[in-house]
This record gives structure tokens, sequence and C-alpha cells, in this order.
């Protein structure tokens, strides 16, 4: 394998500390050694002169499960510096599932996760991470999906979790922790997970707490009536309390509600931290969301997954009651459905970037049955953004942001979803958007701590084994660039920019960008 020698780049070695200029020696995919070194005559050298050398960045939340199955080079994310994504976000993913379970997940997820491969074995987690392992060019670790567990238990029903249904959801758990998940991740607005009570949490959290793995959640707002206090923080943080399990919030800031109100944000997980359980949290630098307009539908339509919704979206009443739910309980056009961006519609290309609300104008509908049709077209393969809030709020949201991830139990999580022409631009920016345009901007604590942020946090938190860190004898997972000058370039209007000043990126000892540019390399493993 080929050595790597980095001259005279100024090193942050991940951990928050002072940066120091130094030589790094790669060898055998990891870090041979640090300090003042002679060049060899079979080494590959890289002049670090002017750069900042950093471990490379982990991404503990994308939605890229199928995306890089079908696009190994995952170029968006590589050319951010981006060296490891954790994998089975908000409960959306594919293993383990049986064939006929994959099938039916695949087809319910489409809109968020776009198209898999079709039949290949994602029958356990082992399966699953051999897919990935040395196949696709970052390093994945994997959080077994809440939702899959609940389907090979009780199917695409809503169907209490208890007596052997409960045990065999369980044992899946054990076995997927077991198989090197790193946890046990939910997403309490989607289906099937929002079906589940937080006793069945609980009790799956037991396992994962057993298995020292980390419950990953993203906060339950359907189904709240079932919850313990009624869903969001309180129910997360009873589900911590009750079963001792590791806890971490994703995709947690204020957003137009709340910008500038960091202390009621929180209020509760401070109060949870007093107490003694063990929280952190991850963001995204953006002021909304993006993920798939079927979680707009009411839990009863999600039943049977994509053939129980095109089943009530083909019978005409039951079509009119969806759209006026839809319209009503939504507020169009200044609730969520009004600010709904088409960002991902394979079907009708032609609609990517443009509005629901200007869709449904265009075609004389209300904007809820607008969707209900679109979902019905595309078998409900759409995938939106909502639009950013006015100049000033986004402005305080981005000061809450930097606050927040000055947090020492904060990481960074880009919530990407690399589909379509119209992509949330955090597929593309989220890592040179912290590290330089509000590294620069706000200079709210040192670099170095930013860096600490991305990279040491979370292979601490989800215990990847030897990353996040420049040590001798550490992978060599590394990203060299310009502090001065790095910046995303990926905006809501135009989505698909690649970042600047990103000039190299090194998986397990092998050059993935070579002064800036893609250099195939599958040199990712599936770990911790
Ligand atoms: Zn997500």
């Amino acid at each position: 394998m080929e050595k790597i020698l980095i001259k005279n780049s100024t090193i942050y070695d991940g951990t928050g500390a002072h940066p120091f200029q130094s030589d790094i020696l790669i060898q055998n995919g990891k870090i041979l050694s640090i300090g003042n070194l002679k060049e060899l005559s079979d080494t590959y050298v890289i002049d670090g002169s002017g750069l900042a050398l950093s471990p490379g960045f982990i991404d503990t939340h994308t939605h890229s499960d199928s995306k890089i199955l079908n696009d190994p080079a995952h170029e968006h994310s590589l050319r951010q510096g981006v060296t490891t994504e954790i994998l089975g976000q908000d409960g959306l993913s594919y293993a383990p599932l049986s064939p006929k379970n994959y099938r039916l997940n695949s087809e319910y997820l489409s809109g968020l996760l776009g198209n898999p491969p079709k039949n290949i074995d994602m029958s356990s987690v082992e399966k699953f991470r051999s897919h990935y392992d040395s196949k696709v060019s970052i390093n994945t670790a994997y959080c077994v999906p809440h939702g899959a567990i609940r389907l090979e238990s009780v199917g695409f029903k809503d169907l209490p979790l208890t007596g052997n249904a409960l045990e065999t959801a369980k044992n899946l758990v054990k076995e997927s922790m077991d198989q090197g998940a790193v946890g046990m991740a939910t997403g309490m607005s989607y289906f099937p997970n929002a079906w589940s009570d937080t006793q069945e949490l609980i009790e799956l959290c037991k396992i994962v707490k057993e298995k020292d793995g980390v419950y990953v959640t993203h906060l339950r707002d359907k189904n709240v009536e079932r919850a313990f206090g009624g869903g969001w923080v309180k129910e997360a943080i009873e589900i911590a309390r009750k079963s001792g399990v590791k806890i971490h919030f994703s995709h947690y800031r204020t957003d137009k509600n709340t910008a500038g109100n960091i202390e009621a944000k929180m209020h509760l997980i401070d109060e949870g931290i007093r107490e003694g359980l063990d929280i952190t949290l991850e963001l995204y630098p953006y002021p909304t969301g993006s993920t798939f307009p079927l979680s707009f539908l009411p839990s009863y339509a999600h039943e049977n997954g994509i053939p129980g919704v095109i089943g009530l979206l083909s019978d005409k009443s039951k079509k009119i009651e969806l759209a006026d739910y839809l319209d009503n309980d939504f507020k169009t056009p200044t609730g969520p459905i009004g600010e709904v961006i088409l960002s991902y519609i394979p079907k009708f290309p032609e609609l990517e970037g443009d509005s629901l609300v200007n869709i449904a104008k265009k075609r004389g509908e209300t904007v809820g049955m607008a969707l209900c049709n679109l979902l019905l077209e595309t078998k409900c393969q759409i995938g939106y953004w909502a639009m950013p809030p006015d100049e000033k709020t986004w402005d305080q949201i981005n000061l809450d942001i930097v606050k927040l991830l000055s947090r020492k139990d904060y990481m960074v999580g880009s919530d990407s979803i690399p589909l379509g022409s119209y992509p949330h631009p955090r597929a593309y920016g989220t890592f040179p958007r912290i590290i330089g345009r509000f590294q620069r901007k706000y200079n709210y604590m040192q670099l170095s701590e930013t860096i600490q942020r991305i990279t040491e946090n979370p292979a601490k938190r989800f215990k990847l084994n030897k990353r996040g860190a420049i040590k001798e004898g550490y992978f060599a997972d590394i990203v060299i660039f310009d502090s001065d000058t790095v910046i995303d370039n990926a905006t809501y209007e135009n989505p698909k920019q690649y970042p600047s000043g990103i000039h190299y990126v090194i998986v397990n000892g092998k050059i993935a960008i070579e002064k800036g540019k893609l250099k195939s390399s599958n040199s990712g493993k599936a770990i911790p």
C-alpha cells in the first residue's frame, strides 16, 4: 500500500488542542508517525504548507443509505471533507429486513432515500454492512433502525409491540448490535416508528444500553397521545431515564418559531443532564429542514405501506378526506405544506425546485389535493425542503447554531438527502459552512474546538475505534484544507455546488480527493 508524507501542515488533531506545525507519515492505512520527517524514495509527498490538516469529518446523520450504493464515489460528501457517515437515521433504512419487507420498505422510503439496488440481501446488519465495506468511498457506521425492527416484528401495521412480538424485536436489536450497529435510531414523525408507545422504546433501549450503544432520536410529533409527557423532549428524556441508555438528539436547534431562545429550547435537556442522563446532540447549519411529504399524511393512511396509501388515494371520497386533512391541519399556505419546495420527484423532474403552492395553482387544485394527486401519480416518490425564513430570522438561527455548537455535547449531522436536481443545500455545504463561513463570520470559538465537534466528539460518542483524531496508530482519515478560504457554495436556489478550499481528503490511507478533484478509491470501511 502506498506511503504518503504530508509536509508542514498546521495540524488540528481533533482533540480541541491548539494547532501545531508538523509532518505526518501514512502507511498501511494508518498514521505511522508525526514529527519532523524525512522524505523517503517510495513516498507520495503532499506539501501542506499554509494548509490546515485535521481528522476527516464525521457526519453523524445522513440519508445516504441507498444513494451511496448506487453511486459509491459519493462526491458531494467527500468534497466537504467527510470521511465517515452514520446511516440508519430517523429509524428509516433497510436492515434487518426479509426480502419481502425490504421491497416494501424500499418503496415506502423512495421519496427520502431513492431506489436502492434490488434483490440484495438485507436480512441482517452484518449483510447490510458487507454491501458498503471497501465498496464505497467513505466509512459507514450504522444505527439499527427502529422502523425495520417493527416491520420484522409486527409488519407495516399500527399494532402494539408486546408479548412475542416484543421478544422478537428485542432479539433483533440484540443481534444487530452484536453485528456492529453503533446504536438504534428512530424518527417519530415517521412510520412504522410512530405507531410505538413510550414503553416499547424503553424496552428496546434497555437492550441498546446492555450493548453500550446509543439511542438516536428524531423526536415524536406523531401520535403524541401515546407518549409519555406528550412526546417531544419529555418522552425522549423518559426513555433515557427508564432504560439508562445513552441518548443522542438528531438535528436539534432553534427554528423560525424559537429563534434566539436557546434557553427555552435546551431547558429540559439541561435538566436531564443535571439529573445525570448521558445526552448528546447534533445540528446542521441551515434554518429549515427536508424530508418526504408522505409524512404529512395522518397515521392511519400509512398502514400497509405504499400499497395502502395508493389504495386510499385511489378512492375518490377518501382522497378528498385526506386533502381536507392536509389543507386544514397544516393551514396552507402559511403552514408547513405552504412552505414545501419539491426537491426530488423523478417522475416529473421539471417540478423540482418549484413550490407546492405554485404547482397547486397551476393545476387548479388546493395544496392538499395537489399533494394527494402528486403522491398518487408518483407512487409517493417525492422529496422536499422547506423555504428558508426572512433574513433577520435566518441570521438569528445562524447565531444560535454557533452558540449551540460551542457546547461540548454537540456535534454535526448534515441530515443530507442527496437526491434530485434541487436537494437541500446541506447535502453539499454543511461542513465547509461550519468550519469556513460560520467560523470566520462569528468566530465564536477557536477553529480547533469547532473541529473537535466534528471529529473526536462523534468518534467517542459512537465508539468509532481509532478515528476522529490525529494520533500515531490511528486510521488515516484526513482532510487538508485552507482555513482562510474554505467555504460552502451550495444555496437553496443553487444547491448542487461543491465547496471551495478542501484540497485533499484521505480515507483509510488512500487519497480520495486530490488537489480538490475526485480520485476514485473505494477505501471506505464499514465500521466501527
Ligand atoms: Zn434525518
